[in-house]
């Protein structure tokens, strides 16, 4: 991995992780410093909290699923399993039945990024977040990551 490359997924991670956490904020607060846990409910500043995955942030294809990542207090996604049994319960009543499934099998998928898709993917989250702060309307925005995994011939369900 080049050093170029890491650089880069990196950077996208960062953008990536701070909009999580104002989506997050914006739907469970109404406001952008304060969200709830997606596992234990509790209110936090979103400066201390984390974007933690359900599936592992190993599996590249589900890496910035925005259903995937949720807002998370540091104890839960640091708590050994990330409240897996919790983050589960919640992704479900969120998203109906079949989406531990979907986002299974999204996981099994290959794909391969270079550092530019990367940089292609940190200015999308930027405009995101922008949008998030400045309090316009994003839900109907679309999901860069989707878009960018169906470029690379991977289809998110
Ligand atoms: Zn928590």
């Amino acid at each position: 991995m080049s050093s170029e490359y890491k650089k880069a997924k990196d950077k996208a991670w960062k953008v990536f992780s701070r909009y999580i956490r104002l989506r997050d904020a914006l739907k469970t607060t109404g406001d952008t410093e304060y969200a709830r846990c997606y596992t234990c409910g509790r209110l936090f500043h979103i400066k201390e909290m984390d974007a933690g995955h359900w599936i592992t942030r190993n599996r590249m294809p589900t890496f910035m699923n925005h259903r995937n990542v949720n807002a998370q207090c540091r104890g839960c996604n640091r708590f050994g399993d990330g409240r897996v049994v919790e983050y589960q319960a919640h992704l479900i009543e969120e998203y109906g039945s079949t989406v531990l499934e979907q986002l299974t099998d999204t996981a099994q998928k290959q794909v391969k990024l270079k550092a530019g898709d990367w940089n292609t993917l940190s200015e999308q989250y930027k405009q995101l977040v922008s949008m998030l702060e400045n309090g316009e309307d994003w839900r109907g925005a679309s999901e860069p990551w989707g878009m960018m995994l169906e470029t690379k011939g991977v289809i998110d369900e």
